[in-house]
């Protein structure tokens, strides 16, 4: 086994910029050569259990062959075709399942390649629903503290604006209006009347159902959902739920809306959405924000349409996730995780420097009292044989809902490890 780095890092290195990273003094990343259920195998040869399934994105594991197959398929058949004025199959196919498996009239899917452009796609939906209705001035967005919903300029307006990773441009953008989730009646009563004074500009309320992933692994309960649900109606203001995080299982329902038993009137999706095999988002309308674009005026359309739209492969990836996910089988897996999880990591609460320890679903975490230094932890977990890349102050895993408990022991108790509680 050797530690050397291969060739293609140290000759490549001075040419690739890395995300959210100090170029200066960031340790050399893990160079990976293959993949697999939920290992990674780096170019050393040492083998890593993942704990994070790729940002959250290979929910089946790495490599699964009913989705592999489905992309060597569709690979010889046609990789991409442009989607302005062309059809195929595996978009047509995908767009009918997913407004199939969304709960009420989320019927209107349109694809995009990357998570943080549904969320702009969503925006831009909201806006242009109140321009095509004669409607002047709904020109902001009501956004939560604690949330994420991307890293591009517009997505970046609708983060949390200290705890986010863009607190660097607050001053250049357009401050959108932040507001606390209503977790109790004074934190109702406290929206409400926020919403009361800015009803007039605001076009839609937005938020990460469940669990705000990016912004710290924060978890909200379901009646949250129905109280967002109710002022928006109560304010005639449009809803979106960000599920790039929580779609596919991740809390333990297929969508986070289902365990609230209401709908927004527009939900993005992508992370999970391809298994992890290729980029690929969607931002679903419901009838009404659709209804409000059809018109004989071809001014009142949508006008979006990013080059790699609906990618052909990404969607026959996606079509077969769906397969996956048909089978049921995630149900019994996400509770089994979500128990392995809570076992596995209680020991951590009450340590030393350790704030909380929460489970929601297949999402497990350790929030440290502060922050965590990020290189330093992922060489010492990857030393142990797994890999783990905190944020901030929060160590969490989101593995693969298919990782075997003997893997989710490993990757718990490396945690406990660092929390000073191995037994
Ligand atoms: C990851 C994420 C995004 C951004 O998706 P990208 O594909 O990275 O652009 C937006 N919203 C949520 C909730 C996310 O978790």
């Amino acid at each position: 086994m050797s530690t050397a780095a291969p060739s293609w890092l140290e000759s490549g290195a001075p040419f690739v910029w890395r995300p959210y990273c100090q170029m200066q003094t960031a340790r050399p990343p893990l160079a990976v050569a293959r993949t697999y259920g939920s290992r990674l195998v780096l170019e050393d040869g040492r083998e890593l259990v993942d704990g994070l399934a790729s940002w959250w994105t290979a929910c089946h594991g790495y490599n699964h062959p009913h989705i592999a197959d489905a992309v060597r398929r569709q690979l010889g058949l046609a990789p991409h075709v442009m989607f302005g004025g062309l059809a195929h199959e595996p978009a047509y196919r995908l767009a009918q399942r997913l407004a199939a498996l969304l709960p009420g009239d989320l019927d209107h899917v349109f694809f995009a390649e990357s998570g943080s452009v549904s969320v702009e796609i969503a925006m831009k939906m909201a806006l242009q629903f109140w321009i095509n209705r004669g409607v002047t001035g709904r020109t902001r967005f009501l956004a939560f503290r604690g949330g994420y919903h991307g890293d591009t300029l517009a997505t970046m307006t609708v983060c949390d604006p200290e705890e986010g990773m863009h607190a660097l441009f607050a001053g250049v953008l357009p401050p959108q209006i932040m507001g606390s989730l209503p977790v109790d009646d004074a934190g109702l009563a406290a929206l409400d009347a926020q919403l009361a004074a800015h009803a007039h500009e605001v076009a839609a309320i937005l938020v990460e159902p469940l669990a705000q992933g990016a912004g710290g692994m924060l978890f909200h309960d379901a009646a949250v959902l129905r109280r967002l649900r109710a002022l928006a109606d109560r304010h005639d203001i449009l809803l979106i739920f960000d599920e790039i995080f929580t779609g596919f299982g991740r809390t333990g329902s297929l969508f986070a809306m289902q365990a609230a038993g209401i709908e927004p009137d527009i939900v993005t999706l992508s992370k999970a959405l391809t298994g992890g095999t290729l980029p690929l988002s969607a931002a679903v309308a419901n009838r009404r924000v659709f209804e409000a674009f059809l018109s004989d005026d071809p001014g009142a359309a949508l006008m979006h349409g990013p080059t790699y739209m609906a990618n052909p492969l990404a969607c026959a990836a996606a079509n077969a996730s769906l397969d996956l996910f048909e089978t049921g089988a995630w149900r019994s897996d996400v509770a089994r995780i979500s128990a392995e999880l809570a076992e596995g990591l209680a020991p951590c609460r009450g340590r030393p420097g350790v704030a909380d320890v929460r489970v929601l679903g297949a999402i497990g975490v350790v929030e440290w009292e502060t922050p965590v230094d990020v290189g330093g932890l992922c060489a010492a977990f990857a030393d142990l044989g797994v890999w783990i890349r905190p944020m901030g102050k929060v160590v969490y895993l989101t593995p693969a809902l298919t990782i075997s408990s003997g893997d989710l022991e490993r990757l718990t108790s490396a945690i406990r490890r660092l929390a000073g509680a191995l037994d």
